[in-house]
């Protein structure tokens, strides 16, 4: 067994960290008051070749598997928060995991060279207002017209829309009712985001929301979306198997960023607990706030292992959806917990805007209901790890 990451990885992690230190904690904090993206730090990471990573090297990209895309992830939001981790969980997990796995060649050779630029982003299409945890009643409709299927239905929290090209859009070409097993009659597509608002079978409403306002997260209307038959991904009715290697690298690629989240809000909470004196003595000699964040440490370092372990099984073509999902909960975990500790040992300044606490409180939360919530997780842990009977 061998602990050392790979020199590719090793690679990834300090091109990141040199492009990430340009950009300071105020930097994001600007970003997410503005609602804007992070156009000068994305722009810095495309031209490192930081985004372009994991796309196959024929399309242009540095041949990269997910243990550097999750490495990437991790080390970004180490230097300014989770929010960072969209980024990569959209082009590089989306976009390229999803289209070196499943793509035909064409659809490569369409979209990847694109993506190894970070011309081209993506965003994905799975939740609706009646379908979160319980993806398997989507009720989207894609329905073949003669070479074309057209898209029907309503997505809801599509994060990215705004900037996308392309949308992976999952939807149901049997309904639910009939699908037998209720897991097939799943097909994905890839939608021309552009194109379809250009002839308005495409809309979005953005959601006001808590944090993450670096980008915007949207309701989406699809009135018969006309997609080419050439535009599935994988195959009709199948795309269950798909989803899943969209779904795991998701969550690997989230728990990597909840890594980096939970060192950041560490680093910042450990560099105020040394400096501040109360009582004649650095708060962080006192044990009531030392022991929280060394076993928030301790657990952040599990949850680092473990996303490591999942991504390197995905990379080995090997099944990875339990250390996907231990790797998740424990890293929101983490994240949340480092956060929330954070608050507390930032005393009153931990409400000012003058320090980067408050944004990361608001961001790491949502990372225990999303990309899918720590119940989910745990039924998942319970289920298929422990051999319980499952309760829906
Ligand atoms: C900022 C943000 C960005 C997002 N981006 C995207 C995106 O780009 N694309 C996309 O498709 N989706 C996106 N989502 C949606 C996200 O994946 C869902 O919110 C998530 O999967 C949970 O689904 P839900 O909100 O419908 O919760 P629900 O399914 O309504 O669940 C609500 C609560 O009930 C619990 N619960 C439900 N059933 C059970 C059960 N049987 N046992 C125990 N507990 C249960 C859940 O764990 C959860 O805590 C985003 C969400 C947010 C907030």
């Amino acid at each position: 067994m061998d602990f050392d990451l790979p020199d590719t990885a090793i690679a990834v992690r300090d091109g990141v960290a040199a492009v990430a230190a340009k950009y300071d904690h105020a930097y994001w904090s600007r970003c997410e008051d503005e609602k804007r993206y992070p156009e000068e730090l994305y722009a810095d990471l495309a031209d490192g070749g930081w985004l372009g990573l994991s796309v196959p090297e024929e399309y242009g990209g540095g041949g990269q598997g997910l243990l550097e895309t999750a490495i990437a992830c991790e080390t970004l939001c180490a230097s300014g928060g989770t929010a960072g981790s969209f980024i990569y969980v959209l082009n590089p997990g989306f976009g390229v995991t999803t289209l070196a796995r499943h793509g035909t060649e064409e659809q490569k050779q369409e979209i990847l060279p694109g993506l190894a630029t970070g011309e081209v982003q993506f965003s994905f299409g799975l939740t609706e207002p009646d379908a979160g945890s319980n993806a398997i009643e989507i009720t989207t409709s894609a329905r073949a017209d003669g070479d074309d299927f057209l898209i029907k239905g309503q997505k809801v929290w599509i994060s990215n829309v705004e900037r996308a090209d392309w949308m992976v859009v999952v939807t149901r070409t049997v309904p639910a009712a009939e699908a037998r097993p209720r897991t097939s009659g799943f097909t994905l597509f890839l939608v021309d985001v552009k194109a379809a608002l250009a002839d308005g079978t495409l809309s979005y409403t953005p959601i006001p929301k808590m944090g993450s306002n670096i980008l915007y997260s949207s309701q989406v209307f699809l009135d018969d979306v006309r997609v080419p038959a050439h535009r599935v991904l994988g195959e009709v009715d199948q795309g269950f198997a798909v989803l899943w290697d969209v779904l795991n690298p998701e969550r690997i690629i989230a728990a990597a960023g909840a890594v980096g989240g939970a060192d950041a809000a560490l680093e910042v909470a450990s560099d105020y607990a040394r400096e501040r004196v109360v009582f004649g003595r650095p708060i962080g000699s006192n044990q009531s706030i030392q022991f929280p964040l060394a076993q928030i440490k301790a657990k952040t370092e599990l949850a680092r292992l473990m996303t490591y372990k999942a991504a390197w099984l995905f990379d080995q073509g090997r099944p990875c959806a339990s250390e996907a999902n231990v790797a998740k909960l424990t890293a929101a975990q983490a994240s949340w917990e480092a956060a929330d500790q954070a608050f507390q040992t930032l005393g009153g300044m931990a409400y000012s805007k003058e320090y980067p606490v408050e944004r990361m409180f608001r961001d790491a939360r949502i990372g225990k209901n999303i990309p899918v919530s720590e119940q989910m997780v745990l039924a998942h842990i319970g289920t298929s790890m422990l051999k319980l009977p499952k309760s829906y």
